[in-house]
């Protein structure tokens, strides 16, 4: 099966993102995401706390506004030193075709770090700017753009995940999920700190290569003009 990679790429340049928007303000949209969410009342949010919960009411609430429609929530529990709950926020986009295509990316964060924090030992709010309210925008501005780009080609599942950094609970729980839910999956993309592409350098950074099938067709049709560096 042939994809393209366009629209992916297409948002990664800003000056198509503009030309791609319906209205002019499509970086306007992905920089006001990345702001909410790594905003300090969120307070990093950690899985499973009231401030994850917050993160999700938002992306819930962007959805909604996207679709004129309301997204779901895919509760799961998983363990950790104990039993914890949490939940997955998604939008299936029906468009009766026969592939679907899944575009995800984790919203929590590591809260006040400690532990799992670089600065190890250290309490203080990690914003999480880069890791991953950027996945996340990326993945809500391209559910924006989904009806400029006028494909109904294939299905589209749009899920942002919790309890991603203790142990990547929520793209587990949504993968079992997605079998008995969803129709089949052609596709699985997910977005995890694409904050950290250089306009300069022009890398583009993407892993799993040896997933994808037939992936010399799938790097082949994209119009981006940097660099590609798959592993
Ligand atoms: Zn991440």
């Amino acid at each position: 099966m042939k994809f393209s990679l366009s629209f992916i790429f297409l948002l990664l340049s800003n000056s198509t993102i503009a030309q791609q928007s319906t209205d002019g303000n499509l970086i306007f949209y992905y920089k006001k995401i990345i702001q909410i969410l790594a905003h300090y009342s969120l307070n990093g949010r950690s899985a499973s706390s009231i401030f994850e919960d917050k993160a999700a009411k938002f992306i819930y609430q962007e959805f909604e506004s996207t679709f004129s429609a309301k997204p779901k929530i895919h509760e799961f529990t998983y363990q950790t030193d104990s039993n914890h709950f949490s939940k997955n926020i998604y939008y299936f986009v029906n468009n009766h075709a026969d592939s679907t295509i899944l575009i995800g990316a984790h919203y929590d964060h590591i809260g006040l770090g400690e532990n799992r924090s670089r600065s190890y030992g250290k309490k203080g709010i990690h914003n999480g700017a880069d890791d991953n309210a950027s996945g996340v925008a990326l993945m809500l501005a391209i559910a924006q753009s989904l009806n400029s780009l006028s494909t109904k080609k294939y299905n589209y599942v749009f899920v942002a995940y919790s309890a991603h950094e203790i142990g990547l609970f929520g793209s587990a729980a949504f993968a079992l999920f997605c079998r008995n839910k969803l129709p089949p999956l052609a596709l699985v993309i997910n977005f995890d700190m694409v904050g950290r592409f250089d306009k300069n350098a022009r890398v583009l950074n993407i892993y799993g290569k040896k997933t994808l099938l037939q992936h010399q067709y799938f790097f082949e049709t994209t119009t981006f003009s940097g660099k590609i560096h798959t592993s």
